[in-house]
């Protein structure tokens, strides 16, 4: 069920807490954009968030996202691991893929921008804890992959994202992201969700991607 008025205020919240963590250490908030994950909730609640002022929001899961967007006024990020098969749709959907991860994937997309005559911003995933059941380029195969993406893509290429391993500290994490963005020259890092973005922006993040914290809790898987 959508609320408006607890989406706003929840944006509100989360706002102002982004502004109080990066005052903290000394950042502009205003270099700080929070990516507002709507994944499983439905397109009502985008557009509550809009009217609320959200402009940026995150998606997973691809056919899902093209039921709720291109939305007027909205800009959309695919933030999770995306079928080479889903390319085209994505490349066709989004403002940004966050989850650029291997070879193939770039054929994809490259192909499907040739062929739409678009192409979004890219950013290379890097699966920063190195799970076995997590999307990402590999941490070891990371700097290659990234140098390969940029001279493919150019300044489409813009950063990194990384998803840390759950439990853990997310601290040492973020860093190494912080690391390898700033050793690639890549302005982007995406990085930090509704339980650790605090700590994100204290480890360099320019994206924080919330879900929970804004729209509430989500049913099921995702
Ligand atoms: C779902 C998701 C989020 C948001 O997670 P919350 O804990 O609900 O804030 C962020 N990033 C990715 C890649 C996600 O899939």
């Amino acid at each position: 069920m959508t609320d408006p008025n607890a989406i706003r205020t929840n944006l509100e919240t989360i706002h102002a807490r982004m502004e109080t963590a990066a005052r903290a250490c000394g950042r502009d908030p205003a270099e700080i954009t929070l990516i507002a994950v709507s994944k499983t909730h439905p397109q009502d609640a985008v557009k509550a968030a809009l009217l609320a002022g959200q402009s940026v929001f995150g998606e997973n899961r691809v056919q899902e996202a093209a039921e709720k967007f291109p939305l007027p006024g909205a800009r959309l990020h695919i933030i999770g691991g995306l079928q080479t098969n889903k390319a085209k749709e994505a490349v066709r959907i989004a403002d940004a893929i966050d989850s650029l991860d291997r070879v193939a994937l770039a054929d994809a997309i490259a192909r499907a921008a040739d062929a739409l005559g678009r192409c979004p911003e890219l950013l290379v995933q890097v699966n920063i804890g190195d799970e076995p059941q997590k999307s990402g380029v590999a941490t070891a195969e990371a700097d290659g992959f990234i140098r390969a993406m940029r001279a493919r893509f150019g300044a489409q290429l813009t950063g990194l994202m990384c998803i840390p391993p759950e439990g853990a500290d997310p601290a040492p994490y973020f860093e190494r992201l912080r690391q390898m963005a700033d050793a690639h020259g890549l302005a982007v890092r995406s990085m930090g969700m509704s339980g650790d973005f605090e700590t994100a922006i204290r480890y360099g993040a320019t994206h924080v991607r919330v879900g929970t914290a804004i729209f509430g809790a989500r049913e099921g898987r995702a």
